[in-house]
């Protein structure tokens, strides 16, 4: 993990996240992570800018999902939870289940789960859509030249449709179960979870000795390793691959003391940890990422109906940031797909620049999460209405295990499919870029409005810039006083990072106390009294012009 590139391989990336990538880090949204030590693969730090974005974001989320609404309440739990949290949930599996990885769709499978197929079969491999069979012929094609795929005799490969055609399975005798493919990794043994043990003392004691004990009673490098494994799990915690379990282990505290009535959902954002193989597309996967993740709760029954309603909800959210209508879409999990607990489960999917890519997951999860829990801790996580009919009795009073339906989104692709969104460029009549503009929602972009006074060697016109920004700072609108560099250039640098609205002092502004607003997206200019700047500037943020 420790090498690497200091930035993702930015020649296997489409161009124009090159171009995001570069100026990410020019601007100070996005930097590599520990980059003067050659960069951590996979971890990235989030630069002044960056930093106000996504918190912006996800204010934007808080404020929609929480506070906006008396249905749904707040929650942060810690990262570090019981072990026996991620059993119940199934995040901690038996240490001996063989993983395996799909070559061609990337899905992480259990090798004894998977559909079987003999060696020499035809092996299709199917896509949910025609743009990932064709990176999927691709890869096909990469891993042929490579020896690691085999054609049926007589067979060239070929694409139809979503469906990729002309490879058998091999002797592996299983497929993915996602796509269909032959083309695996090697089975091992895989956590995905970061590990980590809790107390003061060195866990690898408990190792020494179980492995002493093991070598002394002639134990196989097999045994070994699974004795060394259970020595650790014995002191072993986990960094949280999800925000979600927090929520449900905590959810009769928070209905109890809240008083709450079902149906009513738990939010909340945070920090996740995936030990994932493949990190990929800058800030989209990576194995340090925030959530913004909300857990509905309802009677049993009802998981479709608010499915319906939290999809809309969602689709308004993603919308109203200013994300293109034709570059969101849902695709609906079909039941190959479809979690075995599962009533219905869809996927908010944006056009980033190498196709489109999971933003938020919009799952009903029926009763699953609460029972395992349940199961696992023994203890009754069950709703009693006094007042509506048990379907059992026909009488008033029943007690149940709420049925979830859980919108999960994710905060730094959410940022990233923000900052993809926003990039553009305008064009000179010769064809060159004229201008570079980050046409960021207002209500995202990190500096609201930029103070510029035309020279910086009149003093007076200093001193009144100065003044300006301190009203803004003091009606907490983020501004940014400017003085260096020309005008032009210093227009280019908040277009850049998204300033939805430059304010220019000049020599009027000493005449006659007024000031040019100019506007980012169409670079129109008009001519304000400072004393009404803020009340302007606030009532664009309102509305959104730019
Ligand atoms: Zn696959």
């Amino acid at each position: 993990m420790l090498d690497g590139p200091a930035m993702p391989s930015e020649s296997k990336e489409p161009e124009l996240m090159q171009k995001i990538v570069s100026l990410a880090k020019r601007r100070g949204f996005v930097f590599q992570s520990s980059e003067i030590y050659g960069g951590l693969k996979s971890a990235y730090d989030y630069g002044p800018l960056g930093v106000e974005l996504k918190r912006n974001l996800m204010g934007e989320w808080w404020t929609f999902m929480v506070t906006s609404r008396e249905d749904v309440v707040g929650l942060e739990s810690s990262i570090i939870m019981h072990p026996d949290v991620w059993r119940s949930s199934g995040h901690v599996g038996n240490f001996n289940d063989p993983l395996v990885d799909c070559l061609v769709c990337q899905e992480r499978f259990r090798a004894d789960k998977a559909p079987k197929l003999a060696a020499g079969t035809p092996a299709p491999i199917t896509l949910g859509d025609k743009a990932r069979a064709k990176l999927a012929e691709e890869k096909v094609k990469e891993l042929l030249l490579l020896g690691e795929a085999k054609l049926a005799e007589g067979q060239t490969l070929k694409r139809d449709g979503t469906s990729v055609l002309g490879i058998v399975a091999g002797d592996r005798s299983y497929v993915c179960p996602n796509c269909g493919s032959p083309l695996l990794s090697a089975e091992r043994t895989f956590n995905g979870m970061f590990t980590t043990s809790l107390g003061p003392v060195s866990p690898m004691q408990n190792v020494i000795e179980a492995v002493r004990e093991g070598v002394k009673g002639g134990a196989s490098d097999e045994d070994l390793h699974r004795l060394a494994v259970e020595a650790l799990a014995k002191t072993a915690v986990y960094l949280r691959p999800e925000t979600a379990q927090g929520m449900f282990v905590q959810f009769l505290n928070v209905q109890q003391s809240q008083s709450l009535k079902v149906p009513f959902g738990i939010a909340q954002m945070g920090k996740s940890f995936r030990n994932e193989i493949t990190v990929e597309h800058f800030i989209f996967r990576s194995c340090e990422f925030e959530q913004m993740e909300m857990e509905f709760f309802c009677p049993p029954g009802e998981g479709p109906k608010y499915l319906d309603y939290w999809k809309a909800e969602r689709q308004r959210w993603w919308e109203g940031l200013g994300l293109s209508k034709e570059k969101l879409r849902f695709r609906k999990h079909d039941d190959a797909e479809l979690a075995h607990y599962s009533d219905g489960t869809f996927d908010v999917e944006y056009e980033f620049p190498w196709g489109w890519d999971e933003l938020e997951g919009i799952a009903s999860r029926t009763d699953y999460d609460l029972k395992a829990h349940m199961k696992g801790s023994g203890k009754k996580l069950e709703y009693f209405d006094p007042e509506a009919i048990d379907p059992s009795t026909g009488k008033p009073g029943y007690r149940y295990v709420p049925h979830v339906v859980e919108p999960a989104a994710g905060a730094t692709r959410g940022v990233l499919a923000v900052l993809c969104d926003a990039y553009s460029e305008e064009l000179a009549a010769d064809g060159s870029v004229d201008r570079v503009v980050l046409r960021l929602h207002p209500r995202l972009a990190p500096y609201k409005v930029g103070i510029l006074p035309v020279v910086k060697k009149d003093e007076e016109l200093v001193k009144r810039g100065r003044e300006i920004a301190a009203r803004f700072l003091a009606s907490g609108i983020a501004a940014r006083y400017d003085e260096q560099h020309t005008i032009g250039k210093r227009y280019a640098r908040h277009d850049e990072i998204g300033t939805p609205y430059c304010l220019t002092l000049d020599e009027q502004t000493l005449q006659d106390g007024t000031v040019t607003i100019r506007y980012r997206d169409d670079r129109r200019q008009e001519r304000i009294a400072v004393d009404a700047a803020v009340d302007v500037v606030r009532e664009a943020l309102r509305t959104g012009r730019v």
